[in-house]
């Protein structure tokens, strides 16, 4: 038996269907993870994956890079948790505050999931009022004012236990449509979205929309808080503000931001973030707040980051991104391949996607027949058809080849996939 299978046996005795995030389970069971390196990961079974699910984002430079691990152990040794003010976060807040201009004040929290739940508390706290509006298909993590999706009187929450009065202060809209902002009115909190969505797979938006959003905010009067969870760091620096130039008054910030450790953040302008506890009454607290492993990892990956590494990121993106279209189209299957920078969605479907009703389109039963090929050649996607591919600086151009190759060969066995599973 392979030890991936005996361990999921146990798994399965410990975690509610063997895992402890539930994207990661897949059928008939996930591998297990012994160690990653760079592009690689190497499953208990022995076998060697190029890794393009990259952790669901944090991981820009690849798996234990050598400059983080440096990092770290020096960290380690001087303490892991002091629960006091220290110089590590005030040197990754100046790092954050240099790549965004928006944000003049931070709080460093453990999760993209804090850092979304306490930005919206902090809009209804600075405006007074209660409701809040996302994107239909829009992520922030576990979160119950944001675990709804579906519109108008379809909305309804994606979870069990989201009380119904919950449900009813939230809205959504669907992305890149200008005719929904009209929803955005006097009784509105916030307005949060990724401005690039990247929990239903990457779906950019359309020329013009971001800015709409921002205009619709200002003349209600309502918070706009851009979730760059996965897009900061990603798609530039500065994120998706600075390449589409369209400012919001909060930013979440997760993923990438702590190279590879527990991390969220929440920051904004100064009259907002002023009302955060201590200074202001908007409670927000949390025994590992700035802990210093995150912040040291974090302030390595994000000095590195410079202008070279995302043209680098782009150009082997674009060159597999090509080798994937060719792949695909040579064997007669309809997709469409979105993409931003180092992350790409292959959705499985005949139309564009432009938001979640076009992206659930996509055919996910087929997606999955696609992912078990990839992986039998050596190929991990995300295990799902709506999440983000992410490539790192460590992906290689033998990576690259060798991630074409199974597209052929996992793409030649298309007749096989036939029907939904
Ligand atoms: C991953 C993600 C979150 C949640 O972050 P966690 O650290 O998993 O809690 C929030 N928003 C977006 C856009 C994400 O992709």
């Amino acid at each position: 038996m392979r030890r991936s299978a005996g361990l999921f046996v146990r798994s399965k005795g410990a975690f509610p269907k063997g895992v402890n995030s539930p994207v990661r389970f897949f059928e008939p069971y996930p591998f297990f993870t012994r160690k990653a390196r760079g592009s690689k990961i190497i499953t208990e079974d022995r076998d060697e994956l190029v890794d393009y699910c990259m952790a669901y984002g944090p991981l820009i430079f690849g798996h234990a890079p050598r400059f983080v691990s440096i990092a770290v152990v020096r960290q380690l040794r001087r303490g892991t948790v002091y629960g006091t003010p220290s110089c590590y976060e005030v040197r990754l807040a100046e790092d954050v505050k240099r790549a965004y201009g928006s944000i003049s004040l931070i709080r460093f929290v453990n999760s993209g999931a804090e850092a979304a739940g306490s930005a919206v508390r902090l809009a209804r706290a600075y405006t007074g009022r209660d409701a809040v509006v996302k994107i239909d298909g829009g992520y922030h993590g576990a979160v119950d004012p944001l675990m709804v999706n579906g519109r108008g009187s379809d909305m309804k929450a994606f979870s069990t236990g989201i009380p119904e009065d919950t449900c009813k202060q939230t809205r959504t809209l669907a992305f890149n449509d200008l005719s929904d902002l009209s929803n955005i009115d006097e009784d509105v909190a916030c307005v949060i979205l990724e401005p690039v969505m990247g929990n239903v797979g990457l779906v950019r938006p359309e020329k013009e929309y971001l800015r709409e959003v921002r205009r619709a905010c200002d003349e209600a009067g309502a918070v706009l808080i851009f979730d760059e969870v996965i897009t900061g760091f990603r798609v530039a620096k500065g994120g998706a503000q600075s390449l589409y130039g369209v400012t919001p008054d909060i930013t979440t910030l997760g993923k990438i931001l702590g190279g590879g450790f527990p991390i969220g953040a929440f920051g904004g302008k100064e009259e907002i973030m002023r009302m955060v506890a201590p200074e202001g009454g908007m409670f927000n607290a949390g025994t590992f707040n700035g802990n210093p492993v995150s912040m040291v990892a974090g302030a390595a990956v994000v000095e590195m980051l410079d202008e070279e590494v995302y043209r680098a990121l782009r150009d082997s993106t674009d060159r597999l991104c090509g080798g994937i279209s060719d792949a695909l189209d040579d064997a007669g299957i309809d997709f469409f391949l979105s993409k931003l920078g180092s992350a790409f969605t292959v959705f499985l479907t005949r139309g564009t996607v432009t938001d979640y009703a076009t992206a659930k389109r996509a055919d996910a039963g087929r997606f999955m027949k696609l992912h078990r090929g990839l992986m039998e050649r050596g190929v991990y996607l995300p295990p799902s058809q709506f999440e983000c591919c992410f490539m790192s600086t460590a992906h290689s151009g033998e990576d690259i080849e060798k991630t074409v190759e199974a597209f052929v060969g996992a793409a030649s066995e298309a007749r096989r996939w036939s029907g939904r599973s």
